[in-house]
């Protein structure tokens, strides 16, 4: 698999592009004019820094404009033509991009196409150069791949060939089979982009939305099977225009693309198991099992501060490590129950993560079939191993990094002992401390709004979660864009909170803990009332939701007066779907804004009280108002 990818699609001055496109590992760049005009460089040197960094010019692109024109617009186009191809010629690749004509001077017509593209094929052919022509979505005349096809087919010259693109295929619904009737040596190049469901004109859909493949809604990976079906073996490269890439970190974009371009083909091969398909061997997606910890880093003070709410939820110390200074607290029964470490050691990741963040829960673990299996495909996938050493009779539990920075580690029956083996049971406080919590609902992640999508692929790609659709959160100070990754069944789901400014409380919670990552941890239980009287019972102070709430929450859901007394009692919120019920309880913020929720979920109900969140964020804020926000 010879992977490539347009320059416009990253961040950067040309040397920077070039640096962030070879460290992730493509093995060719598609020049876009636009960038090589802006750089004060010849072609030549242009060439050769591409070369200098191991890469290849797998396109020049774009050529615009050319078929169909009467004269003297049609001299005036292979006149443009030849100076092009001078230029491909002092940088060094051999295959300019046409993409369909959109003037209105445009005739249209097949074979005055066709005719058009013989001509330029003889004048390419010369040189040694190649032409591929491009249906755009917004062509004037072709606007489908089957009809630049048909151009193709009858220019019948060596040097012209066809160039699909999925975006423009995809986005006008044209079903990708039909690439199937395509010879794959007639096909010069294959660009690939994704792009989220939108309803707006093509043409800034396609300028200001395009993303990686995996991150939007589109159908890329049929349209990809049909790809290879052809035979196809040509470069797979990336051509994304968009807005949040281009002010993105030029490296964490590129690594993006290198990740869904090897994701994307390890799903055409599963799904496509007749046909070769050369990318490496991967074990697959990962079936996720649950969350089996969640691990804080913390100072002797803070850690007892933070134990002190755990233990008004119902936690009690549950064991501690033999060699470390690291306490792990449960609730629930044996190691089905939730597990919650806080770790105080003054050297090691965790030490460094409290240096940077604070009290911060910096690591979780998740429960999958096969620990190795999940960091072999991880790391197929460009995540990065996590190691650290470990002391006589502990286990190496196999671990990655997170995008964050944090680490997520994997637990399998060959690990599930960890409890047992490295920790030494405390006395055990009487059941009766326990306040009915059972499991992990979800963990709730806060990112910059512009890092939302490497986290959506990064999990997506990795394990077999699939991601919700994103959910607007209003937050007076701002808007946060909100998307759930999870398994189908449940056993773990992740919410991302991308914050588009600090004067939002996910915002000011990236800003004070040095972006950290987890916001909040939401527990589960099976009976919301008995576990918020428990936790009360037990000094728990609940967020105090507005009256105003429970006024507004009995007009819209019609609810029996008694329910709505218990509801405001407890400060419990309160959610409906189409499946079911859903109960939510905040707890006060522990030191920058992270907090716990506690959430029953009844019937069917799949969502997370996103309506419910203005209330609970205008609550978090009175709470927050007199250390002043915003900060900055
Ligand atoms: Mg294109
Ligand atoms: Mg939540």
């Amino acid at each position: 698999m010879k992977t490539s990818i347009a320059t416009v699609s990253i961040s950067g001055d040309l040397r920077e592009k070039l640096a962030a496109i070879a460290a992730a590992g493509f093995d060719g760049v598609e020049i876009f004019e636009q960038d090589f005009l802006a750089f004060d460089g010849t072609p030549a040197e242009v060439g050769r820094m591409v070369r200098d960094h191991g890469l290849e010019i797998t396109l020049f692109q774009p050529f615009r404009d050319f078929e169909g024109l009467p004269e003297p617009q049609r001299s005036r186009a292979f006149d443009r033509a030849e100076r092009k191809f001078d230029l491909m010629q002092e940088l060094g690749t051999d295959l300019m991009l046409v993409c369909s004509n959109v003037s209105p001077a445009a005739l249209g017509g097949i074979d005055r196409a066709a005719a058009d593209f013989r001509e330029l094929g003889e004048r390419a052919g010369k040189r040694g150069l190649r032409v591929g022509y491009e249906a755009l979505a917004w062509g004037r005349h072709i606007s489908d791949h089957r009809d630049a096809w048909e151009i193709v087919r009858r220019a019948d010259h060596q040097a012209i060939g066809l160039i699909l693109d999925s975006f423009h295929t995809l986005a006008r619904g044209i079903d990708a089979d039909t690439i199937r009737a395509i010879p794959g040596d007639r096909i010069f190049i294959v660009q690939l982009a994704d792009a989220p469901k939108m309803t707006m004109d093509l043409l800034s859909w396609s300028r200001h939305y395009r993303n990686m493949p995996g991150q939007g809604d589109l159908p890329v990976v049929d349209f990809m099977r049909a790809v290879a079906a052809t035979g196809y073996a040509g470069p797979l490269s990336l051509e994304i225009f968009n807005d949040q890439f281009r002010g993105g970190s030029p490296r964490s974009i590129a690594v993006d693309g290198r990740r869904s371009l090897v994701n994307l083909m390890d799903q055409v091969r599963r799904s496509e198991p007749a046909i070769a398909i050369d990318v490496p061997a991967m074990p697959e997606p990962v079936q996720v099992e649950g969350v089996a910890f969640v691990e804080f880093a913390a100072n002797e003070e803070e850690a007892g501060a933070l134990g002190s709410l755990l233990m008004t939820m119902g936690f009690a110390p549950h064991a501690r490590h033999r060699n470390k200074e690291v306490v792990l607290w449960r609730q629930g029964t044996a190691a089905d129950g939730i597990n919650i470490v806080i770790n105080t050691e003054h050297e090691g990741f965790a030490h460094s993560s409290y240096l940077v963040h604070g009290t911060n829960a910096y690591a979780f673990g998740i429960k999958v079939g096969d620990a190795e299996a999940t960091v072999a495909r991880a790391r197929a996938l460009g995540a990065e191993p996590f190691e650290q050493k470990h002391g006589p009779g502990e286990l190496a539990i196999p671990a990655i990094r997170g995008v964050g920075g944090g680490v997520i580690y994997f637990i399998d029956d060959r690990s599930a002992s960890v409890w047992d083996i490295e920790f030494e049971p405390v006395p055990q406080a009487a059941q009766s401390t326990q306040a009915g919590l059972v499991g992990i609902d979800h963990v709730a992640q806060t990112m910059n709004y512009e890092e939302m999508l490497t986290w959506i692929l990064f999990y997506t790609a990795i394990f077999r979660m699939e991601k919700s659709p994103m959910v607007d959160v209003v937050d007076p100070g701002g808007l946060v864009r909100s998307q759930v990754v999870e398994s189908a069944d449940g056993a773990v789901r992740l919410t991302l909170n991308g914050a588009e400014n600090h004067k939002t409380l996910a915002g000011h919670f990236i800003a004070e803990s040095f972006g950290s990552s987890v916001q909040h941890l939401a527990f589960r239980t099976d009976n919301i009332f008995a576990t918020a009287a428990a936790m009360a019972g037990r000094g728990f102070r609940a967020l105090e939701i507005s009256p105003n709430y429970y006024d507004d929450l009995a007009a819209r859901f019609g609810i029996q007066p008694e329910l709505l007394d218990q509801l405001r009692t407890h400060n419990i919120l309160y959610d409906r779907d189409d499946g079911g019920e859903y109960f939510q309880v905040y707890s006060t913020n522990y030191s920058e804004g992270f907090f716990f929720e506690i959430v029953e979920r009844r019937g069917g109900y799949r969502g997370y009280g996103a309506a419910n969140a203005p209330f609970r964020i205008a609550a978090q804020k009175r709470q927050l108002r007199p250390t002043g926000l915003p900060r900055s």
